[in-house]
């Protein structure tokens, strides 16, 4: 790969203009083509613009050199050009999917329109577009419900409860965040939600979607309880979006498969973030997508040893209500197996709990809710999966002591 050739990156989002950014400060310019009007922004911050506690310039980043504003709608491989829906077409010699995930709307009777369009009041939320909607409907009184219990739908319902909403969450599973939390915190998780007004149902399955003149009046459940609504939140997870890859004859599985040159099954052709599956893992966060963007940068750029070997990804998420912030932090694996050691530190006064999960001397996982000052040195233990020393007393130490982090 010589420095000069042309490489065209689809997706203004965290990875390609991560990615843009890398490239221009190693010297290989990019054209970065984005579909969404506008300038590109931080997704992770969309709750906390939701909530009124930042405005959307606050979230924006920095603007890339080479921005143009379109949707690819096709990527010819023989003649390497995309089509955009514009008619534009764009040539490359290096194309680079950063097409990021669509969100999951959820089998519900009643979420579509005849015209296929989500009835007013539903909204999803991924986009800048679907924050600003939500914020604009949102008012002190409204009754909101928002499907799904993750780490999207935590966020989405504290937000709008900051905002004056009225929320019930509904969660399908017995309990908040379960991809990433064990019960206890997951307990603390609703405990919190429950002091901000919060109402939240788990096992609590969503089946129809209510409309009067093509707005929401009401979601109805599986048990055939029903709940006034004037805005509903879908925040059922995302999956990769793959769509331009596949139509293009690339090797998808759930994502669009790369090897640790970040490459799909078109050597023109790389991909980066939630579209792409690396090791048979999709990771939907954001800390994947950056490193992912800063190796393809360093490989494109031409430091041909770079190579992506996977990420070990912490979560956070700060929910700040009236009261202090609650913060929490989660990574690998936070439920024990037999044989496996566990130390666990509980406040129930404070609200704070803290436990790591070690496996053959190795630190596996751990949560921390409410007191995190110990989450830097943990992260470290983790991410360099070195062996502990062997005496026990460490483990305890990693939970009590904040290592300077
Ligand atoms: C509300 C919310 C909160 C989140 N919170 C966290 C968090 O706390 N921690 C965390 O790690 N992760 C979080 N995530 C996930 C994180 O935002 C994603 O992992 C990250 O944005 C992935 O970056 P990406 O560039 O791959 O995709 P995206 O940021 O989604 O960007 C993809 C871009 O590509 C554009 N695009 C797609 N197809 C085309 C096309 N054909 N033509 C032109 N443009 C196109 C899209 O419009 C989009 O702008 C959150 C996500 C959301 C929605």
């Amino acid at each position: 790969m010589t420095s000069n050739t042309r490489v065209v990156v689809i997706g203004a989002g965290l990875a390609g203009v991560r990615l843009a950014r890398r490239l221009g400060e190693l010297g290989t310019p990019a054209l970065l083509i984005g579909e969404e009007e506008h300038r590109p922004y931080n997704r992770v911050l969309l709750a906390e613009v939701l909530a009124g506690r930042y405005s959307p310039e606050v979230i924006a980043l920095p603007a890339p050199a080479e921005l143009t504003r379109a949707r690819v709608t096709g990527i010819d491989r023989a003649a390497r050009e995309v089509r955009c829906a514009d008619g534009s077409v764009i040539a490359y010699d290096t194309l680079v999917l950063a097409t990021g995930s669509n969100p999951v709307l959820p089998p519900l009777r009643g979420l579509f329109t005849p015209d296929h369009e989500l009835p007013e009041g539903v909204h999803a939320f991924r986009t800048m577009d679907d924050c600003l909607g939500l914020s604009k409907a949102v008012r002190p009184g409204v009754r909101a419900v928002v499907i799904g219990g993750g780490l999207l739908g935590v966020s989405a319902a504290r937000a709008l409860a900051v905002r004056g909403a009225q929320v019930v969450l509904a969660q399908q599973s017995e309990r908040l965040m379960e991809r990433q939390l064990d019960p206890a915190a997951s307990r603390l998780v609703h405990r919190h939600l429950g002091d901000l007004g919060v109402e939240v149902h788990t096992e609590c399955r969503v089946r129809d979607v209510r409309c009067v003149g093509g707005a929401v009046r009401s979601v109805e459940m599986a048990d055939g309880y029903a709940l006034d609504a004037d805005l509903v939140v879908l925040a059922c997870g995302a999956h990769p979006r793959v769509g331009l890859a596949r139509a293009a004859g690339l090797e998808i599985r759930k994502g669009v498969v790369v090897d640790d040159e970040l490459r799909t099954s078109d050597p023109h052709i790389h991909a980066v973030g939630d579209c792409a599956q690396h090791d048979g893992t999709l990771y939907g966060l954001a800390a994947p997508a950056f490193e992912q963007a800063d190796v393809l940068a360093r490989l494109l750029a031409g430091d041909a040893h770079a190579r992506y070997t996977g990420t070990r990804s912490l979560t956070r998420l700060t929910l700040t209500g009236d009261g202090s912030p609650f913060d929490l932090a989660a990574f690998g694996e936070t439920e024990a197996r037999p044989g496996d050691d566990v130390v666990q530190l509980t406040d129930a006064t404070r609200g704070t709990y803290r436990k790591v999960v070690v496996r053959d001397d190795r630190l596996v996982g751990g949560v921390l809710v409410g007191e995190l000052g110990t989450v830097g040195a943990l992260a470290r233990a983790w991410e360099g999966a070195e062996p502990l020393p062997s005496d026990g007393g460490p483990l305890l130490h990693l939970l009590t002591n904040d290592g300077g982090s």
